[in-house]
């Protein structure tokens, strides 16, 4: 049996609640204190941003200009997320589309590895928040149709191409003029009187 009084005991409880309660506040506000002086590690994203690591396996890039249109990355993905169109002009390309469709990809990097000129890479972007779910099959060109000095080199390809035509039709032209020079000549030296032609001349 408790011989205090309720009175004392209530006192005393109340007392040690109110103690609990400045401890408890006390131990917060020392941890909140403690972290308010520190470095956030937290950062305001997507206004700021955490540095990624390089062999971070993130959105593809392509370089576009080195692609080849081999399809050797579309082959090598194991889920088919990769797409291509380009019209060839001899050994340029005009460009259609490079699409990879994220809603499949697991960023495996199977399609990087077998590029013969290393033009597909893994990013370091990340985010693919949309509301509509086409926009996640992202085309990877950076411009469609020829690249200008593509279409440089492709005029030059034609230019250098016509000259060669029209030098083989020139020389074909002159080969077949000194052919009939040299006929017309077989001809006049079968007529003249010197080679004992129809005239007679050289029994007289
Ligand atoms: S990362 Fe993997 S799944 Fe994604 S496109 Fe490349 S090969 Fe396919
Ligand atoms: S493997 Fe490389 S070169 Fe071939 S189509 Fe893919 S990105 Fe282009």
């Amino acid at each position: 049996m408790d011989s205090r009084s309720p009175t004392m005991v209530s006192a005393k409880q109340y007392i040690g609640n109110v103690w609990n309660a400045l401890h408890s506040t006390l131990v917060g506000m020392r941890i909140t204190g403690k972290y308010f002086l520190q470095k956030p590690i937290t950062v305001q994203y997507p206004d700021q941003r955490l540095p990624i690591p390089d062999r971070y396996r993130g959105i593809h890039y392509l370089e576009q200009e080195k692609c080849i249109n081999c399809l050797a990355c579309a082959r090598a993905c194991p889920i088919d997320c990769i797409e291509m169109d380009a019209i060839r002009h001899g050994k340029e390309l005009e460009w259609v589309s490079f699409t990879l469709d994220y809603q499949k990809c697991m960023f495996c990097e199977l399609c990087v590895y077998p590029c013969p000129k290393d033009c597909i890479h893994m990013g370091t972007e990340f985010a693919l928040v949309t509301e509509d779910r086409s926009e996640l099959n992202h085309d990877l060109l950076s411009f469609k149709g020829m690249a200008p000095d593509a279409r440089v080199r492709m005029k030059e390809a034609e230019v250098k191409k016509a000259a060669k035509a029209a030098a083989k039709e020139a020389a074909a032209a002159q080969k077949a003029e000194e052919a009939t020079a040299e006929e017309g000549g077989a001809e006049q030296d079968d007529a003249s009187p010197e080679s004992g032609g129809d005239t007679g001349g050289g029994e007289a």
